[in-house]
C-alpha cells in the first residue's frame, strides 16, 4: 500500500556533491509505508541497488546512489566502510535508513535479516511492542541488544531513534507492569 502517489525528486544529487555534477536524469522516488524512498527513475542492479552514471574527469563511472545520498546527507564514507540499509530495502535512499558500517556489520546484517529485520520493518513485525520497549529501555549498547533480539545493530539505532513504532512511548513499559 502506498501512502500517496506523490512523486519526489531528489535534487541535491544534481548539485551538492562532486560526483553529482552533470546529472542528466532526475532522480525520482515515491515514499512507501515504511518511509522508504523508493527510486523508480533509474535501473537497479541484480541486488536491487540503484546505480547512477556520473562523468568524472571525462570518464563515465557508475556509482551506487545510496552511497552518494549518504555522502550528501551525512559525511564521506570512510575507506573500507559500506553503507547499510536499516530497512533491508536496497532501492531505498532515505538518509534516515542509511548508516555506515564495516563489512562485518554488513555480514551480520545479512545474517540477521534472514531472521527478523525484514519482517519487523515491513509490517509483519516479529518484534512485539514489549520487545520494542525493552530495546529502547535496555541500557546495554546496541550490538548486545541486537544480538539478543536477533536484529541488526542498525535496526536498534533505528528503533531507539523512534523512526518506527512511534506510537510506543518510553514510559509504557512501566505503566504495563
Ligand atoms: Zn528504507
Amino acid at each position: 500500500m502506498k501512502l500517496d502517489n506523490v512523486v519526489y525528486r531528489y535534487s541535491k544529487a544534481d548539485s551538492t556533491h562532486p560526483r553529482a555534477k552533470k546529472s542528466s536524469k532526475p532522480i525520482l522516488y515515491t515514499i512507501n509505508e515504511n518511509n522508504c524512498w523508493e527510486v523508480f527513475s533509474h535501473h537497479k542492479d541484480k541486488d536491487g541497488y540503484v546505480r547512477v552514471l556520473r562523468r568524472i574527469n571525462g570518464q563515465k563511472k557508475m556509482f551506487y546512489l545510496h552511497r552518494l545520498v549518504f555522502e550528501i546527507e551525512k559525511h564521506k564514507i570512510p575507506d573500507g566502510l559500506v553503507v547499510l540499509h536499516a530497512c533491508d530495502n536496497p532501492g531505498c535512499i532515505n538518509p534516515e535508513h542509511l548508516s555506515c558500517g564495516t563489512v562485518a556489520d554488513n555480514a551480520a546484517d545479512m545474517k540477521n535479516k534472514g531472521r527478523s529485520l525484514k519482517g519487523s520493518l515491513n509490517g509483519n513485525s516479529k518484534l512485539s511492542a514489549q520487545d520494542v520497549l525493552a530495546i529502547r529501555n535496555d541500557p546495554r549498547d546496541a550490538l548486545a541488544v541486537a544480538k539478543e533480539f536477533g536484529i541488526t545493530r542498525t535496526h536498534v539505532y533505528y528503533l531507539r531513534a523512534y523512526k518506527n513504532w512511534k506510537h510506543i512511548g518510553g514510559n509504557e513499559l512501566n505503566d504495563a507492569n
